[in-house]
């Protein structure tokens, strides 16, 4: 029987890890009695995840839930909920909205690579169309970003752990992409926990390419109202726009519903075929409109 140095009781005491003092049943975890080593137990259950993970350096407290007692979760679980990017993931996110970017100048070039793409861009920039070469960027920057980011709120939304990364083949691809005008754009990649739930996990797949189908498609309805709209010069510059966000997004989309790992689609076309189906379909249509209907409005 020893004493519990917060509240006096006599108990069967436990000794606390990090800061060694004595505490009952009640006190015993750091949180418990306000452990003046707090920080020390949020690093070793930071690494305790990372290590099951396998990514040692991320910064999140919702990886606590796991080695803190029950009760608690809930309450810890409201807190993270307000705190969804750590500071490594927005530092990897404005270095892939970067380099984005940087591939959305460079297409200017295409096919003669950023020296060219660079000569276009200062041309249009100082021209009174300035805001198509702008336009074209943001598409990429919100078609790119925006299936990542539909990945990582979708599996947050299910309550797991998720996170973008650079990876070292992104920054490889991306070096290529802009040297060279070519428009592949991996430049990173979400992880994302694991589920035992199959829907979860599917679902959390599935936003990505549905993310481009959804722009894609908005960009149509923009299309629609264009042509009712505007003076035939303004038309053809923000039908240009039109045509090249529904055609990126389509691709984009379909590139992502490969059905193989570690593809988006390989999750959803085990999951569920007809949507698997229905979506690929969809975003071929995208595709064929982007190259073969929006032409026609043109005329
Ligand atoms: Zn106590
Ligand atoms: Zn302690
Ligand atoms: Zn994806």
């Amino acid at each position: 029987m020893t004493t519990c140095s917060l509240c006096g009781k006599e108990d069967l005491c436990f000794t606390c890890p990090y800061c060694k003092g004595v505490y009952c049943g009640d006190h015993r975890l750091p949180e418990g009695h306000g452990c003046p080593a707090m920080h020390q137990v949020r690093e070793d259950a930071k690494k305790k995840v990372a290590r099951s993970v396998g990514d040692e350096e991320y910064e999140d407290n919702q990886t606590w839930a796991s080695v803190m007692p029950k009760r608690n979760q809930k309450r810890i679980q409201k807190k993270t909920r307000r705190r969804r990017f750590s500071s490594q993931e927005l530092r990897d996110l404005l270095i892939a909205c970067v380099l984005v970017t940087l591939v959305g100048i460079s297409i200017l070039g295409s096919p003669y690579g950023i020296v060219l793409a660079l000569q276009r861009f200062a041309f249009y920039i100082t021209s009174s169309f300035w805001w198509v070469p702008i336009g074209m960027i943001l598409i990429f920057l919100l078609s790119f970003i925006g299936h990542e980011l539909a990945h990582k709120f979708t599996a947050q939304h299910y309550g797991m752990w998720s996170e973008f990364r650079m990876t070292s083949m992104g920054y490889y691809l991306s070096a290529i992409a802009i040297i060279f005008s070519v428009p592949i754009f991996g430049t990173g990649t979400v992880y994302t926990s694991g589920t035992n739930n199959r829907d979860h996990d599917a679902k959390a797949n599935l936003a990505g390419p549905l993310s481009n189908f959804f722009f894609a498609s908005l960009l149509v309805v923009v299309a629609i109202f264009a042509t009712i709209a505007l003076s035939s010069a303004m038309l053809s510059n923000v039908l240009f726009l039109v045509q090249y966000g529904v055609i990126i997004n389509g691709i984009l989309g379909l590139f992502n519903m490969i059905p193989f790992q570690p593809f988006d689609g390989a999750t959803v076309k085990d999951w569920n075929l007809s949507v698997w189906i229905t979506l690929t379909i969809g975003l071929i249509s995208m595709v064929i409109i982007g190259y073969l209907v929006i032409p026609m409005l043109y005329l």
